[in-house]
């Protein structure tokens, strides 16, 4: 068999634990045999970043803005913990975090189904793909506990030195709490622009909510932003794709999310986001099979999964003890990318093995074969449990059968 060539490279981003070892056995066994893979390497496994000042991360981010699209592996976001079991310098950055800002992008998550694990919401036959806008609110706030009485008051100074005032309290001597909270223009307009253009790529409609009733002025401009935008600029795209923007209140939608059947993209301010995903991802079924892309506004997108570097499967691994991880979601961030890559490239070949690769992976575990997280929820009645290099061998032999058909 002749292998899929690869004229242009993908940004490959290496990372840490459990996931590293999932990394080089999805590559070994699934994309290399297959593959002319050509990628640019980065290694951000955490004894790089530290050796590297962290330059690593940084060189990866401006790798992606040069080809447009990139791989990662999950890595370790080091803690207290983490800097004496590494001898750190530092307690250096999540790199996610750093390549999302450097991306200026919007994280999108979406939950891969299979038959035999029903979604917790019974009509959920499609999946839901959450955006969060991750800049801002209540993440970049300031807070005080106001203890007696005062007043609090919103200032802003404008460049020419005029000021606005507004007062928010007056507190009497059980006093109380404040916060002041932003966001930004450019921000909520990156937003907007990667939602819209996510769902323009996978031709899904796209859910927008807010409080605007309440919040007249700061969640209504995240309303307005949205709504200019998508009337300038993407009702033609949405009308010609076939697909909807929908606008409704936060609570409305959240009541209409229950009752649909998924097959949307819902984009969410940054405190709904935070809590939504959470929520929908556990009623998929499994972190293990979600993944995660980040999109910029000027069309950017790194891959990876959304579950960290599985660091207690690590652990029993360097005991010498078997493990049962999921490569699921890591092997979806390679498929997303290549046919990222292909579609970019008019590669055909490529996208081709990328939907093939993940037809295969699914039917694997429609056959019955899958790992411990998987063999825990799934109503199959002919389930069986296998370790983590058995689970990607026995896609291997799926795909080796899809291919062989295929002569
Ligand atoms: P985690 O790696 O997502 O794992 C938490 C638990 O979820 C695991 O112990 C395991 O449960 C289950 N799980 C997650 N992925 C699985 C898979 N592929 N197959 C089977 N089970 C899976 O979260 P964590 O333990 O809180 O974090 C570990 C490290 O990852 C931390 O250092 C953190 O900084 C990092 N992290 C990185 C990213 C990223 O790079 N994007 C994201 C999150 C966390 P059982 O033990 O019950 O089997
Ligand atoms: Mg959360």
């Amino acid at each position: 068999m002749t292998k899929v060539k690869m004229p242009v490279p993908l940004v490959e981003i290496d990372g840490d634990e459990m996931t590293r070892i999932i990394w080089k056995m999805i590559k070994d066994y699934l994309l290399e045999p297959y593959i002319d893979l050509n990628t640019e390497y980065y290694d951000l496994g955490l004894v790089e970043r530290d050796a590297t000042e962290d330059r690593v991360t940084i060189e990866a981010a401006e790798a992606i803005k040069k080809y447009g699209v990139g791989v990662k592996c999950a890595t370790i976001t080091p803690n207290a913990q983490r800097v004496e079991e590494y001898d750190l310098k530092k307690m250096w950055k999540s790199p996610t975090g750093t390549i999302r800002e450097m991306l200026d992008g919007t994280v999108f998550r979406a939950p891969i189904l299979v038959k035999g694990i029903t979604p917790s919401v019974r009509t959920w036959t499609q999946p839901i793909i959450i955006a969060r806008h991750a800049f801002g609110d209540i993440y970049n706030a300031q807070e005080c506990v106001v203890d007696g009485e005062g007043m609090a008051e919103l200032v802003v100074t404008r460049k020419d030195g005029s000021v606005e005032r507004r007062k928010i309290a007056d507190f009497d001597a059980a006093g109380g709490v404040v916060r002041g909270m932003f966001n930004t223009t450019k921000s909520i307009e990156s937003f907007a622009k990667s939602c819209f253009n996510y769902a323009l790529d996978v031709k899904r409609d796209l859910w927008f909510a807010t409080k605007d009733t309440i919040s007249k002025q700061y969640h209504h401009r995240f309303k307005d932003i949205f709504a200019e935008l998508y009337e300038n600029v993407y009702k033609s795209k949405f009308e010609q794709a076939g697909i909807q923007y929908f606008y409704t209140l936060i609570d409305d939608a959240v009541a209409r999310v229950i009752r649909s059947n998924g097959g949307f993209v819902w984009a969410c301010m940054n405190y709904d986001g935070d809590v939504m995903s959470d929520m929908v991802a556990t009623a998929y079924g499994s972190l293990a099979m979600m993944t995660s892309v980040l999109v910029s506004p000027d069309g950017l997108y790194e891959y990876e999964a959304a579950h960290g570097t599985v660091t207690k499967h690590y652990y029993r691994h360097l005991e010498g003890k078997e493990t049962s991880t999921n490569c699921m979601a890591t092997l979806f961030a390679w498929t997303g990318a290549l046919r990222k890559r292909g579609e970019l490239d008019g590669n055909d070949a490529l996208v081709e093995f990328a939907d093939k690769l993940e037809k295969a992976a699914i039917a694997t575990i429609e056959s019955g074969v899958m790992t411990g997280d998987l063999y825990a929820l799934s109503e199959l009645p002919n389930k069986q449990k296998v370790n983590t290099e058995d689970f990607i061998r026995a896609i291997k032999a799926t795909l080796e059968g899809m291919l062989g058909e295929d002569k």
